[in-house]
């Protein structure tokens, strides 16, 4: 029975039941995280492999470049190949980079913010620039913007992404609108995945020659069910609706092999990756080849990948499980809460009753168990009714993670309680 529903005894005994658990809970003086989308322990072992790859005396990659030496911008042809296939982008297209995709990101930004990008005159700076940012959305995109001082406009996200009509008028009213963050698969928190509709829509509509997606696939391989999303050849459909250098697609191995030591790619139209080069070999005489090559051997081809991540879901998907299971358990009948059963991804983004997000961060921090801060998916830090929580389940082990869902949802009850001055 919903909250709202329940009689004064009932409220009195679902008083006393939840405050006598959150006293349990805080005596149990737990340390239990819930913060961050890292792999397991278990995860991480799945790649050990790599630990002795190349191997001694294997200097040279199948194309006879000896990997340990500068050079070679684009990345290793074999490992682009290999994630080519995977993402549905020509290896022409691809280019494979040093550990992490986000300082790919970063780097786009601020080179657009110094230099402008192709087709677009003159830099971003200069002028004020603002991003679109889907909410719930990425922190760490979040956190670039803040940092170049990028001013963040929210749009709400649906199951198949933001509203692209919604998208489209906002970029025609305002041409500072430079830039727009895009996590098309299994969306970090929401889950979201961007279907052809919404995709095609956002490469279509008018947006000045310096607009740029930033299509964030970091999800793109890591299904939980067997409803695999494909990734959408965005590339392609930009190409095709006459704007080729409005996408740029990140993707990395970061959860996909070892998280800080993978591979990162960007796909992009020809003049977006000559641009992207030009700049990044002022900063640097080549990526990391020897890891490119590692990797290539370690997956072998893109079925060495597709096992691989069958692999993590084995590892994960019973997690999600958990979770959802106590979130229905505890909370379905209540009425105070939703979140989402993602098919793919990192993340459960939950949402509490209006206005008790922060308190029941509060609440669970103060029992030992660590959230994200809530709020911490918004622009800002600043979640405008105060509801979302995200849950990201891979790190801790089974048994810490049943421990932490049972006192995060005691939390959200009693923040439920709290406010309805029960
Ligand atoms: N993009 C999204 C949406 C993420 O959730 C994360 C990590 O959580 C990253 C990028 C980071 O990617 P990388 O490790 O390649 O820098």
């Amino acid at each position: 029975m919903g909250l709202a529903e329940l009689d004064p005894q009932q409220l009195d005994t679902l008083v006393a039941e939840t405050t006598g658990a959150y006293r349990e809970l805080l005596e149990r003086k737990l340390s239990l995280d819930l913060t961050r989308g890292k792999p397991s322990a278990a995860q991480l072992d799945l790649a050990d492999e790599l630990l002795a790859l190349p191997g001694a005396g294997r200097t040279r990659s199948a194309g006879g470049v000896d990997v340990r030496n500068y050079g070679g911008q684009q990345g290793l042809p074999e490992i682009r190949e290999i994630f080519g296939e995977l993402l549905g982008i020509g290896v022409d297209q691809l280019i494979a980079q040093d550990n992490s995709s986000l300082s790919l990101m970063h780097d786009s930004v601020v080179w657009a913010l110094l230099h402008g990008v192709p087709g677009g005159g003159r830099p971003w700076s200069g002028q004020p620039v603002k991003f679109l940012c889907p909410v719930p959305g990425y922190d760490r995109h979040f956190s670039i913007c803040a940092h170049l001082g990028i001013e963040m406009v929210p749009v709400e996200t649906g199951p198949h992404g933001p509203d692209p009509d919604e998208v489209a008028r906002l970029v025609a009213a305002d041409d500072t609108i430079k830039g727009i963050w895009v996590v098309p698969t299994y969306a970090n928190p929401s889950g979201a995945v961007y279907d052809e509709a919404v995709t095609r829509a956002l490469v279509s509509m008018p947006a000045a020659p310096d607009f740029r997606i930033f299509w964030d696939n970091a999800y793109a391989l890591h299904h939980l069910t067997d409803t695999e999303h494909p990734p959408l050849d965005v590339l392609g459909l930009a190409a095709e609706a006459g704007h080729p250098d409005r996408v740029l697609v990140f993707a990395s191995t970061s959860k996909i092999s070892y998280a800080g030591s993978g591979v990162s790619f960007l796909g992009a139209s020809p003049a977006n990756l000559d641009w992207f080069l030009g700049h990044a070999a002022k900063r640097s005489i080549g990526p990391d080849k020897v890891n490119h090559l590692r990797h290539a051997l370690y997956f072998g081809d893109a079925e060495g990948v597709r096992r691989v991540m069958r692999r993590h879901r084995e590892l994960l998907e019973p997690k999600f499980a958990l979770v959802s299971a106590v979130l229905e358990r505890r909370l379905g009948d209540l009425g105070i809460a939703s979140w989402t059963t993602p098919e793919g991804g990192y993340f459960v983004s939950l949402d509490v009753l209006d206005g008790t997000a922060s308190r029941v961060v509060e609440l669970a921090g103060a029992a030992g168990i660590a959230l994200t801060p809530a709020g911490a998916s918004y622009p800002y830090g600043r979640d405008p009714r105060d509801r979302n929580i995200r849950i990201a389940p891979s790190f801790p082990p089974e048994p810490e993670l049943a421990a932490a869902m049972e006192g995060l949802t005691t939390c959200v009850v009693l923040a439920a309680l709290e406010q309805q001055g029960a």
